[in-house]
């Protein structure tokens, strides 16, 4: 039993740290165009994670289009069959509609309550942007900037024109797909369809507190009308800029209490900080801060308060009360509709180890068997048939949804890689002696292969996210980004090392002198140098180098990289390197699962410890010249780093984990020129003479694609919501710029924001995750 319980408790722990990058931001999961992961079930806008309107009608407008080009999609001899039937009458299911109309599909659009019902729920009056700019909107649902009235008013308009099929009142509560067809269950019957699209939104699941009283009638989780409210006592529970706003707005008639559980209201915009200061001045708002509500009675709400020193319960009268805290995911509906969400670690780590290890253990039976004499007899067939058993169970748990399987396929594939780049020789196992010869295909060493691969990776992939963040956005930024990585990673780490540094030490293209000098023509390896500085290029001082290296090493180090980053911050990591360069174009497609929150922050305290080691190291080896007595330290220290930093932390372990925790874990956690740039950006920030930053303009709606999309795991959203700047004195930030990218509001700029930004036409309400 204990076992099994320190088993759950470990299992628990490393789920926490895989699933962090997703905790804050639950999201179905989604294949190619938005196909869920049950086949002809698709889910489109808010819930698939298009954060505005405008992307949300391309989303409905797009899947139709799909739909209708698959084989048999439209009519069939079946008149109660649909070939469509879409859940949810935003702006998404609208549109969709709509084009299934276009299309003359058999279709019938079902909506729980009203049409475009979060768009009815805004306050009166509320500006709706039509952002971004850059993109017509797709379908023909209308969009521009305009009042929610107006907005919605049109909208009827096209439907009453289009004589859209649709039910409103009358919500799905379940979803089943038997013999290839889909049985829905609403409020008000059944139907069938051969396919579905969930359009239903985030927002109509406001998050509730949970606590006793709270279903009572007075107890609201949106805000409609504030002005009809006069002379009440109104408590308001919430941090974040929709539940200051009400309070705001609710305090020019009434008496406020505004409950919030944080220390500070630390998310606010920043008109709504200084109306908020306002409010409570005047004496209108009364905020009660670190306090939970603990009960709703029937006059007064029990409030608890906990400060450091103490803990206390006070009482607050109430005639009516907001619980502005978010909203959340429809977990429950989703998951009974039989849905897998993103990054859901469900499976066996157990299973998934075993199979990893019986994959392996065949290798070693395969060509490592003369190691045991027992075992020399077995034959090597045998042992192939056992890593093909070990392998091909991972792949069939790993596609029913295990993603301990993945984990342990991924482990596989890289630790073989790294294992057998090693050396000859000095592989680990199960490769010993055996691997390296295997993989020098045609008279060429692994090490070789192993940097076309990676150039090949980076080129394939980094083509695919030039074209996701560059060419498909007109983002001039991006396209430039990609060419820059895709450059770096082609003429200086495989063209130069591999081929340049040959020929120009063979047609002398260096000089006699220099082609003539073993120290320098004998180690074409120390032009990786060329771009990576000490301490990523550990060896750059050592093995008794060509003075030309160790000069150029020095002024690299310590005067080029420090000029970069004064004027870029840590650009080097998004622009420049190859490790960074995997991460950000074969890791792309996993960025969003980057590990987030203050936690994920705090490790990064380990950079600093790889940094300080690669120091204590290099200062042993320049000295065991002099005081031979540290001469078996040093070459110690060495073996260590060369095992630790360069084989696991750099190799093995971090592309392990670029499908389950994004593509940045060595550059965030250990890559000690990260840090060193890291601590350089951050003095220069200090003392007012860095030129890096990120600033933001008024028109943040708390979507969280910044943050989402952020490698580094930052959460850009927090400084965007309080238009603070986001630098390296508060932020781990590589300058990449994916935030500013995918801001569908255009916030975000790497420029000062100017004078004339305009500001926002209404009240700006927020969608906060949490408060
Ligand atoms: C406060 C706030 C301000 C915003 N401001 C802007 C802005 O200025 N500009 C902008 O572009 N975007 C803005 N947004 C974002 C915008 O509202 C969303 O991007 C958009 O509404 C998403 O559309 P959708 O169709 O995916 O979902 P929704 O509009 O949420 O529509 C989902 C629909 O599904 C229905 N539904 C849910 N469950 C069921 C069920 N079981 N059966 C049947 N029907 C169901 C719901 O009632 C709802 O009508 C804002 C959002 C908020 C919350
Ligand atoms: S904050 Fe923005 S620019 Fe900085 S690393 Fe994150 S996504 Fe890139
Ligand atoms: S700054 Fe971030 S949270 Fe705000 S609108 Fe832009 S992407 Fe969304």
């Amino acid at each position: 039993m204990a076992e099994k319980r320190i088993a759950q408790a470990v299992k628990q722990q490393i789920v926490s740290v895989l699933h962090s990058g997703s905790s804050q931001n639950e999201r179905p999961y989604l294949r190619k165009h938005n196909e869920s992961s049950i086949a002809d079930l698709f889910i489109v806008g808010d819930l698939a994670g298009a954060p505005v309107i405008k992307y949300a009608m391309a989303q409905g407008y797009e899947v139709i289009e799909h739909i209708a080009g698959l084989p048999g999609a439209i009519g069939g001899a079946d008149p109660d069959l649909f070939d469509v039937m879409i859940i949810g009458a935003g702006a998404a299911g609208l549109n969709a509609a709509l084009q299934a109309n276009e299309r003359g599909m058999r279709y019938l659009l079902l909506e729980k309550e009203q049409i475009a019902n979060t768009i009815e729920n805004f306050p009166e009056g509320k500006w709706v942007y039509a952002e971004p700019d850059s993109q017509p909107p797709k379908g023909k649902l209308w969009l521009d900037g305009a009042s929610k009235e107006e907005l919605t008013r049109r909208w009827h308009q096209i439907i009453r024109d289009n004589q859209l099929n649709i039910r409103t009142m009358e919500g799905v509560t379940g979803c089943e797909k038997k013999d290839g067809v889909f049985h829905l269950r609403t409020t008000k019957g059944q139907y069938r369809s051969k396919r579905v699209i969930l359009a239903t939104g985030q927002r109509g699941n406001p998050r509730k507190l949970n606590v006793k009283g709270e279903d009572q009638q007075r107890i609201y989780h949106r805000l409609y009308s504030p002005r009809k409210y006069k002379n009440k006592n109104i408590l308001v529970v919430g941090g974040g800029n929709s539940a200051v706003e009400a309070a705001v707005t609710l305090s020019e008639q009434n008496h406020v209490i505004l409950s919030y559980r944080g220390s500070e209201f630390s998310r606010l915009f920043k008109d709504n900080e200084r109306k908020l200061n306002e409010a409570i001045a005047r004496g209108k708002i009364e905020p009660v801060l670190n306090s939970t509500i603990s009960e709703f009675g029937a006059q007064d709400a029990v409030l608890k308060i906990s400060s450091h020193s103490r803990a206390e319960s006070r009482k607050a009268r109430y005639d009516h009360a907001f619980v502005l805290i978010g909203a959340d995911v429809p977990r429950e509906f989703l998951k009974s509709l039989g849905l897998r969400m993103e990054n859901e670690w469900e499976g066996s780590l157990l299973r998934a180890s075993a199979l990893t290890l019986l994959g392996f253990l065949g290798l070693w039976l395969f060509g490592g068997r003369a190691d045991l004499a027992l075992l020399s007899s077995v034959p090597g067939w045998l042992g192939l048939a056992l890593a093909f058993v070990g392998l091909a169970g991972l792949v069939h748990f790993g596609r029913k949804g295990d993603r301990f399987s993945w984990l342990g396929l991924s482990f596989f594939i890289w630790y073989t890689v790294y294992g057998v780049k090693v050396g000859k020789g000095e592989e680990f196992w199960p490769y010993r002696d055996w691997g390296y010869k295997l993989l020098s295909f045609f008279d060429r060493p692994w090490s070789f292969w192993y940097t076309v691969l990676y150039t090949a990776l980076m080129t394939v992939f980094g083509l695919q996210a030039l074209k996701r963040w560059g060419l498909d956005r007109k983002d001039k930024f991006q396209i430039w980004r990609y060419v820059s990585l895709i450059s770096f990673q082609w003429i200086f780490f495989f063209l130069v090392p591999e081929f340049l540094f040959q020929y120009a030490v063979k047609y002398q293209w260096v000089g006699a002198s220099l082609a003539s000098d073993p120290t320098f023509a004998d180690q074409a390896w120390r032009s990786y140098g060329i771009i990576y500085a000490w301490p990523l290029f550990f060896y750059t001082f050592f093995y008794n180098p060509h003075q030309i290296w160790v000069v150029w090493g020095v002024l690299l180090t310590f005067v080029i990289i420090p000029i970069f980053v004064l004027f870029h911050g840590k650009r080097y990591c998004s622009w420049v390197c190859g490790c960074g360069g995997l991460a950000e174009t074969f890791g792309d497609r996993w960025r969003h699962l980057a590990p987030k929150g203050k936690a994920s922050i705090r490790w990064e305290w380990m950079n600093s410890a790889v940094l300080i080691f690669a120091g204590v190291v290099t200062v042993l080896v320049l000295a065991k010249d002099t005081y031979l007595a540290i001469t078996g330290t040093a070459d110690l220290g060495i073996r260590i780093y060369r095992l630790s930093a360069d084989l696991w932390l750099v190799g093995i372990l971090p592309v392990t984990l670029y499908p389950f925790l994004g593509g940045k874990i060595w550059c965030r956690y250990w890559c000690p020129l990260a840090k060193l740039m890291q601590l350089q950006s951050h003095w220069f920030t200090k003392l007012r003479w860095s030129r890096f930053k990120i600033v933001a303009n008024d028109k943040c709606i708390g979507c969280y694609e910044c943050s989402r999309n952020c490698q580094v795991g930052i959460d850009v959203m927090n400084f965007a919501l309080k238009q603070d700047t986001l630098d390296n004195a508060n932020s781990s930030c590589i300058g990449c710029g994916i935030c500013v990218t995918v801001c569908p509001m255009d916030t975000l700029s790497f420029e000062s924001v100017s004078e004339s930004a305009a500001p926002s036409k209404l009240v700006n309400i927020t969608l906060e995750p949490a408060s």
